[in-house]
């Protein structure tokens, strides 16, 4: 069965191949801006694009994943600034936040996980090559501007209409416009590169044009181009970024390369928190630790995040939550009454649940073609539970290895530990052994036995969250 995915580009469902002839399909994500912590919505969007990644493995297909890290914008500039710290060591530490957050939730890593601010050089040709062919022009202030009438093209992705848009970046005041936290009324001229300005403070490069640094749209383009090519399959983000951020990339690409950089676009709705918006000043923007400081495991966040069609807006409530926590249980005592029912060794099972297995003709396949059929994460799980409700008729190598495949397709970790107490948060001792270990070798100063210690825990289907003065060890 073939891999099928709403393009936002041709407006069909389209089936995913690789086309560059190499057999892998490049797959390049807008990744996240490190200043804080990333909440549940910004998670909503990285989980599709892990399932689809799991999902396009199961099928066969092999992936080179790419994410960026925005590691240079106003924002984290201004943070840093606030807190005194280089932009690096700033951003450095969120990045590792997010990895962190990443791991618990069982995201595979992208193989290249490239940042801006290493690739000053790489920007700097592209917009060299549009102001070279007419598309680009620099400013007063030091600034570089993308001119989008010198694309007639632009707005084919978002289907935006192109009558209210104004094509000028200096307003009528003489005004220029440098904003770069996405804004949808900010529809003139882009930046591309952005003159130097007092509260950039040490965050500057040298350019053609005078000290700046790139703006926020020529970062995906530039770091896509390097590391899949020209052309590549499918570019994805969350439905807030189709316009202008996509619009834009798909300009300056096009218009440097002469090619569309992706043939496939894969947009994710956004998440909701119990029928509202979230926001900071409504209370509801949550993160990870905010979720299991409230005793949710790692796996039933990403569970709750999952379930929902990644095009429909997922209203993510506690009751969803809870019932993540119950569909867990149910999956993990499902596995292991099948497993014994079949007679099948669980160590040795779990070793060889892997994206290979045959979907064809087990009880499963429908579960499967669900998923292939658009992501539909909903359809599939009901699936799942209607074949699992009958356990006789799983308790074979061959339907077993087909749920084996379909938890890796969904990145649902079921099988570390099926007993309802662990379930329940219970942490085995030698487990938290580990994480005494742990905490002392930090306390120590040990970071990279502490780093290997996380490891192993993590590799036992548990993940490790440091807390004040100790630490917290939940299932992930
Ligand atoms: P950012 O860190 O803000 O650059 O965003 C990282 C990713 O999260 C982007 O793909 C955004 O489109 C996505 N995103 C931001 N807010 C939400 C939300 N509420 N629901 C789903 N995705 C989101
Ligand atoms: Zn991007």
């Amino acid at each position: 069965m073939s891999v099928r995915i709403s393009n936002t580009l041709t407006r069909t469902k389209d089936e995913l191949q690789p086309a560059n002839g190499s057999g892998t399909f490049g797959m390049y994500c807008c990744g996240p801006t490190v200043y804080g912590p990333s909440h549940i919505g910004n998670f909503r969007t990285f989980l599709a694009q892990d399932v689809l990644r799991r999902t396009l493995e199961c099928a066969g297909i092999k992936v080179k994943h790419v994410r960026n890290i925005t590691d240079v914008d106003d924002k984290t500039i201004r943070e840093s600034r606030n807190k005194g710290m280089s932009l690096r060591q700033f951003t450095s530490g969120w990045e590792d936040k997010f990895h962190k957050d990443c791991d618990a939730l069982n995201m595979l890593r992208p193989q290249v996980e490239p940042r801006p601010t290493e690739h000053i050089k790489e920007q700097l040709d592209m917009i060299s090559t549009l102001v070279d062919k007419g598309h680009a022009y620099p400013v007063s202030d030091g600034s570089v501007y993308f001119r989008i009438s010198s694309f007639p093209q632009y707005g084919e992705l978002s289907g935006l209409d192109k009558s209210g848009l104004s094509t000028q970046s200096v307003n009528s005041a003489g005004e220029v416009n440098t904003a770069d936290e996405y804004e949808r009324d900010n529809v003139s001229d882009f930046a591309l590169w952005k003159g130097r300005k007092p509260e950039d403070g040490e965050n500057f490069w040298k350019s053609p044009w005078g000290e700046g640094r790139p703006g926020w749209h020529i970062e995906c383009s530039a770091m896509a181009r390097k590391y899949l090519g020209d052309s590549f399959d499918l570019h994805g983000g969350g439905v807030d970024l189709c316009f202008p951020h996509h619009e834009n990339e798909i300009a300056q690409s096009f218009c440097t390369t002469g090619v569309v950089p992706a043939r496939y676009w894969f947009h994710s709705a956004h998440l909701m928190v119990e029928g509202a918006k979230m926001s900071k000043k409504l209370g509801n923007l949550y993160t990870l630790d905010d979720l299991v400081a409230k005793g949710y495991t790692p796996m039933q966040v990403r569970y709750a995040l999952i379930s929902g069609h990644y095009r429909q807006q997922l209203n993510f409530t506690f009751k969803g939550l809870d019932d993540a926590k119950s569909a867990l249980l149910k999956l993990r005592k499902f596995a292991d009454a099948a497993l014994k029912k079949a007679g099948v060794d669980k160590k040795e099972f779990v070793a060889t649940v892997a994206p290979g297995a045959k979907f064809e003709g087990t009880r499963f396949e429908p579960a499967w073609n669900a998923l292939c059929d658009d992501l539909n994460v909903p359809k599939a799980l009901g699936e799942i539970f209607a074949a699992a409700s009958k356990v006789d008729e799983c308790a074979n190598r061959a339907d077993l290895s087909a749920f084996g495949a379909l938890m890796y397709a969904l990145g649902l970790d079921i099988f570390a530990d099926a007993s309802e107490a662990s379930e329940d948060g219970q942490v085995p001792a030698e487990i938290l052994q580990l994480a005494k270990e742990r905490f002392e070798a930090r306390k120590a100063g040990d970071y990279a036995r502490a780093d290997l210690i996380r490891a192993k825990i993590s590799e036992a289907g548990w993940t490790v969250f440091d807390k004040k003065d100790g630490f917290d060890v939940k299932r992930r």
